[in-house]
């Protein structure tokens, strides 16, 4: 996959696989990435406990839940789904919930199904014009996933460069709130205290940009310091990365860091030290 096929995808499949070939995808990440996908169905979901097991997903990505909360909520909404009935996307979405709350990612596809849930929303009949509806409703879908997915993990072929210098107090609490509370429409607001401290274009136009932001927007992320690695020169931060080069740190902390990169083609070579 080159950068502008990255860039023009509109399916999240091969790019999830580019990032796992090239060990950049982390858990958190992909969590996060799983319940944002789930989250659009949000209004699809019949039953409590698939909603449950999403919140308890994206909470074990952070750190807040227990494997044994994480276990539970997955149960209970696969039961759910085995027990709810409805439409012909019941199962569907309730499974696509289960599949958030995964340990280990393997079984359900939570992003498929998720997709598929959104496709046959109210379609009941099964029969040729409504799986055509469904397969265009699909690729469009499709496509909106790839672009939530472009806002967690951004561009791995080109680095995201936040200077800690502009930081203050007041940004980082901005971040956070907007992380915690899921206010999204204030990334406007974000992009300004950016601006204002000298940030770079590339950052501004991302916050300002029509795209959707997600938890996990790598922005919100790098402010408010639950991603990027900090490269460290005598000592001193001497900038917060978040790209192709970047690595997340099993114990979700950055790490000190100091990347000598290069590049062959689409291929990545870096050594840490
Ligand atoms: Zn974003």
């Amino acid at each position: 996959m080159t950068e502008s096929e990255w860039l023009a995808c509109t399916d999240p499949k091969p790019m999830l696989e580019f990032l796992d070939r090239h060990d950049l995808l982390d858990d958190r990440r992909q969590r996060l990435f799983d319940c944002a996908c789930v989250r659009r169905a949000w209004h699809l979901l019949l039953d409590q406990r698939g909603e449950n097991a999403v919140e308890i997903a994206e909470k074990y990505a952070d750190g807040l839940a227990h494997i044994a909360e994480l276990r539970d909520a997955q149960a209970d909404a696969f039961a759910a789904a085995q027990q709810v009935p409805g439409t012909p996307n019941s199962y569907t979405v309730l499974a696509a919930a289960a599949g958030a709350a995964w340990e280990f990612r393997s079984g359900v596809d939570p992003v498929k199904q998720a997709a598929e849930a959104i496709a046959w929303e109210g379609l009941t009949e099964k029969g040729t014009p409504a799986r055509r509806i469904a397969k265009v409703k699909l690729a469009e879908e499709r496509a909106v996933q790839a672009g939530l997915l472009r806002d967690i993990f951004v561009n791995p072929f080109h680095q995201m460069i936040l200077d800690p210098t502009w930081l203050t107090p007041d940004m980082i609490d901005l971040a956070r709130m907007i992380y915690d509370k899921r206010s999204f429409d204030q990334m406007p607001q974000l992009a300004d205290a950016l601006e204002a401290v000298g940030c770079t274009k590339e950052l501004l136009t991302h916050c300002r940009g029509q795209g959707q932001h997600v938890r996990g927007c790598f922005v919100v992320d790098l402010v408010s310091g639950k991603e990027g690695y900090q490269e460290r020169l005598d000592g001193v931060i001497a900038k917060i990365v978040v790209g192709g080069m970047c690595h997340t740190s099993p114990s979700r902390e950055p790490i000190p860091i100091w990347v000598v990169q290069s590049r062959k083609g689409s291929d990545f070579t870096y050594r840490h030290t």
